[in-house]
């Protein structure tokens, strides 16, 4: 079932206009070639300039659309003072290197999500390597793909500038007084290695990124880089955390979508989701399967190529979940594909006669590259 969440601002802003949330918290909006098609971007008002949160993918009309916001009346003629990005995915981070130029303003971010951009941003993370084919290979990718693969990809480098050299670093539990307001740093894991969100809890705002999202599903990968990583359980342990540590009440500024309240309901159906696809996949694996054969049990719909990879990536993180858990094991076949069996194929298969399948499909948030 899904939460019933409330949207108070139902008009998002036009491209190059503002919305005022609260009191010098101004919400804007900009699109990306992708898929999903936009990013929220907000600015928060300090005595002497604005911090910029989060920053657009690379681009001249991401330029030209920050161009016409820095001459809007709603800025009052104060410069960029600072910039936070909350993760380093490149729509968060791809104009950081051009804003930090353009008005001298130091980058304010986690030391895990800094150091990542650093090294996505690096040229060596463009080229085809043989540790990302192996990867694919192993989860059973069609040939098509991994000949596309081997030719070299758009690389992250063509989503973003290249980073800020410096950065300051904000941990969890971090304050920052901005015009007086208290913001209070709460990190997140799973989408992305240090995710940093905002919380005022004298008004009850969170700038929230891709922590929360209200209505699509942030992408929970492994990847290349890591193939052996397990990022969905730091992503139930944070969403388990938040309900604890965040008010419900809080109004959430997410990074896609529109602002919304029902922030625990929405935390509660996603581990909820979650659990479904962990179900639906163990109760998959009476009989070893490659990882590829199991997409179809949490993607409903047809994927393009384009998608592939967060896709894999996603299903590959439930799986590591289930062997972490002990409910999975994996065996790489004379073939050299890995495929994936119940540790209990009794309690699989009473879970597949059960039908506790998977019922909503996840949506990608940004295009992952290979590696
Ligand atoms: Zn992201
Ligand atoms: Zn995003």
């Amino acid at each position: 079932m899904k939460p019933v969440l409330q949207y108070p601002f139902p008009e998002v802003p036009a491209p190059g206009q503002t919305i005022e949330i609260a009191p010098g918290v101004l919400w804007l909006r900009m699109s990306l070639p992708l898929a999903l098609d936009h990013i929220n971007l907000y600015m928060l008002e300090d005595v002497d300039g604005w911090w910029v949160i989060d920053t657009g993918m690379r681009g001249e009309s991401t330029r030209a659309h920050w161009e016409s916001v820095f001459a809007s009346p709603e800025l009052g003629g104060k410069p960029v003072k600072a910039i936070l990005c909350t993760h380093c995915h490149p729509d968060h981070i791809g104009q950081a290197g051009w804003l930090s130029e353009r008005w001298h303003a130091p980058l304010y971010m986690t030391g895990g999500e800094y150091f990542l951009g650093r090294v996505f941003c690096s040229p060596l993370s463009d080229g085809p390597l043989w540790e990302a084919l192996d990867f694919y290979a192993r989860a059973g990718a069609s040939q098509e793909f991994l000949e596309r693969m081997s030719k070299g990809g758009r690389g992250f480098s063509a989503m973003a500038e290249p980073m800020p050299r410096s950065f300051h670093r904000l941990n969890h539990g971090d304050t920052l007084d901005i015009a007086g307001h208290r913001w209070e740093a709460v990190v997140g894991r799973g989408h992305s290695p240090e995710h940093l969100c905002l919380l005022d809890r004298t008004r009850g705002l969170l700038l929230s990124g891709d922590q929360v999202i209200p209505i699509i599903t942030s992408n929970v990968s492994v990847m290349a880089i890591e193939p052996d990583g397990n990022p969905l359980a730091d992503w139930l342990d944070s969403h388990r955390r938040f309900l604890d540590e965040v008010p419900d009440e809080v109004l959430v500024l997410p990074a896609h979508n529109t602002p919304f309240r029902g922030l625990h309901a929405r935390l509660r159906h996603l581990l909820s989701h979650h659990g479904d696809h962990l179900r639906a996949l163990e109760a998959a694996c009476v009989e070893p399967r490659t990882a590829v054969e199991l997409l179809p049990v949490i993607f409903k719909r047809v994927l393009g190529a384009e998608q592939f990879s967060l896709a894999i990536g996603e299903l590959i993180a439930h799986l590591h979940h289930l062997m972490a858990e002990g409910r999975l094991g994996r065996e790489t076949a004379a073939d050299g594909l890995d495929r994936y069996a119940a540790t209990d194929p009794l309690r699989a298969a009473r879970l597949r006669d059960g039908g506790n399948g998977a019922e909503e499909d996840t949506l990608m948030d940004f295009e992952a590259q290979a590696v």
